[in-house]
């Protein structure tokens, strides 16, 4: 008789997701160990150093919907973690040196925008209230498994009338706004509902993120949504949070409150295969030539890394693997993190601008230029300096522990930059991409340019390969309606178990998808437990 295995559980990847699954499983008394690819943890996550002594979030930036059910079961306060909410959550700046800002207060918004349009005002409120309504609405969802469609008879009645219960607040007016939301783009709504160059800057700033999609494409309405669901430890709605210490401290406290309930973690251990045997998982095996043997595999890493990667061909279904390599995600987006010797001074800042609120500006072109700039995106173009879609956070203003005197550290996040160049490569091109950046900032932050101390470009190739992306997907496969709920991953596999008996899914290419939310890792670790529980019953 073989000896049984030593981990009931291992999970693939150290990410957010990943750690969170684990972290959970650790707590329900299960041996779990976390194999993570690179030398760190938190996967895209991260805090890292990119000049001596001065640290940045390398990848995502804001924490705007960490579930709140996830930062208490893992008590993530304790272990350090500290956010402190973004005033004003998001600020534009303005070709003609004019900075708009979106409070967390809407009537202090509304209040900004009356300046340029009391119709933009009323419009921006009635737009707040009734996307925070339905935001309340569909949060729960986040946290819950979605229905099986390829179930049968009573289970598949149950799952709908548990999903029914949920929505069953909803009226006729919700519908109609739920149905425009899934399907509408941002670029009709806001060309319908608002005038001013301000308040049209203000809402495509806050919704473009990460999607695969120029702001006319259906669908691409979905972002205003996601960013009213509550988040941070008090639940609130619409939170944005600068985290102490970067996001690394999200990830390094997941992984400390795992640690405390026995998870352990190796990092600088790639995993090459998922060992299956008669249809069940069986374990991993590394890069080493190390197996693994585990009750329980869970990946983090997102789906066409597992199951075109890691799961062996001959484990899998022909239909479920053609279904995989259909995900859409080639990656829309770039980062480049910079040391500045000076704060960045954006023209039209208010002179009685605090630290926090000089720590933010997005740079969007309008909306005409910027579903340009994606149709160019989609040909392999690069956008020209003028055009790029720029965020930028100096998270140093808030975090002084991030910098030495004297330096800041202020990282740019750009959108619609083609993971396939049409000429050339990443290799080649990456400085020409930093270089746009920096002219763009320049063009509103004029003394930008003259203060770069030390940059780093992280192109879509450059995600891809450092942070195990595939084609530089930030969300592991687009927020796009046909990639949601009970279609996410694919469709017939949208509650964390796939076909390998075993192996669970549990990073954000799983329902609810990406941003650092945790709900990933969290329903899978629910899922996993639910059925150990069944599993041993019998
Ligand atoms: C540039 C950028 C900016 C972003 N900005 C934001 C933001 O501001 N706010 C926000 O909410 N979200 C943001 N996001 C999105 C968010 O960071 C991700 O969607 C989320 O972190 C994904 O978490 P995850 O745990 O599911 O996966 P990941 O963080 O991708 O973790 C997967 C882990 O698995 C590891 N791995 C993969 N393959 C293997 C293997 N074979 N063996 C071992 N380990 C493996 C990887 O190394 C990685 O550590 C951003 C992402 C990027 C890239």
């Amino acid at each position: 008789m073989p000896s049984p295995p030593r981990w009931d559980v291992i999970v693939i990847g150290a990410g957010h997701n990943g750690l969170t699954a684990g972290a959970l499983l650790a707590q329900a008394g299960l041996a779990t160990l976390v194999v993570e690819a690179r030398e760190v943890v938190g996967g895209c996550c991260v805090t890292e150093e990119i000049a001596p002594g001065c640290r940045a979030s390398t990848t995502s930036y804001i924490a705007s919907m960490l579930r709140p059910e996830v930062i208490h079961r893992l008590r993530l306060g304790r272990h350090g973690l500290r956010m402190v909410p973004c005033e004003p959550a998001l600020q534009v700046a303005l070709d003609g040196g004019e900075v708009v800002a979106d409070w967390s207060d809407p009537d202090r918004t509304a209040a900004g925008l009356a300046r340029y349009s009391p119709a933009d005002a009323r419009a921006f409120r009635a737009v707040h209230d009734e996307l925070r309504a339905l935001g309340a609405r569909l949060q729960p969802l986040f946290l819950e498994l979605p229905p099986d469609t390829r179930a049968g008879g009573l289970r598949q009645a149950g799952q709908l009338l548990r999903l029914g219960r949920r929505l069953r607040g909803l009226r006729g007016r919700d519908v109609e706004r739920l149905t425009q939301l899934l399907t509408g783009s941002l670029g009709q709504f806001i060309d319908t509902r608002f005038e001013s160059r301000q308040a049209r800057a203000l809402l495509l700033a806050n919704n473009l993120y990460g999607k695969h999609g120029g702001p006319y494409q259906p669908g691409t309405l979905l972002g205003l949504v996601f960013h009213l669901l509550t988040g941070g430890d008090d639940a609130v709605p619409g939170f944005f949070g600068h985290v102490m210490g970067g996001m690394g401290a999200i990830t390094g406290a997941i992984a400390a409150a795992g640690r405390a309930h026995g998870m352990q973690i190796r990092t600088g251990a790639p995993v090459v295969q998922v060992a299956v045997r008669r249809g069940g998982v069986a374990g991993v095996v590394l890069a080493s030539g190390e197996e693994l043997a585990a009750r329980v595999v869970l990946s983090g890493a997102d789906p066409k890394r597992t199951f075109l990667h890691l799961v062996d061909k001959a484990e899998l279904p022909e239909d479920f693997r053609a279904a995989v390599a259909g995900i859409r995600m080639d990656g829309p987006c770039a980062k480049v993190n910079l040391v500045l010797g000076e704060e960045p001074r954006v023209t039209g800042m208010p002179p009685d601008a605090g630290p926090g609120q000089r720590a933010l500006f997005t740079l969007p072109p309008d909306l005409a230029v910027a579903d340009a700039c994606y149709d160019r995106a989609k040909r392999g173009e690069l956008a020209d300096a003028g055009q790029l879609f720029i965020d930028c956070v100096v998270a140093s203003n808030v975090d002084p522990s991030l910098a030495p005197a004297g330096r800041h550290v202020m990282t740019c996040f750009v959108q619609y930059v083609p993971y396939r160049l049409a000429d050339g490569t990443w290799d080649a091109r990456r400085d020409e991409l930093g270089d746009r950046v920096i002219t763009r900032i320049g063009a509103f932050a004029p003394n930008v340019p003259g203060t770069v101390l030390a940059r780093q470009v992280l192109t879509p190739l450059d995600l891809e390969r450092t942070y195990r992306l595939t084609e530089g997907n930030i969300f592991h496969g687009d927020i796009q309606l046909d990639q949601l709920f009970h279609m996410r991953p694919v469709p017939g596999w949208a509650r964390y178990a796939t076909p390998v008996r075993g192996l669970y899914l549990c990073g954000a290419g799983a329902h609810p998808g990406g941003g650092v939310t945790g709900a990933p890792g969290y329903n899978a670790a629910r899922r996993v437990t639910a059925d150990l529980r069944r599993r041993w019953k019998r």
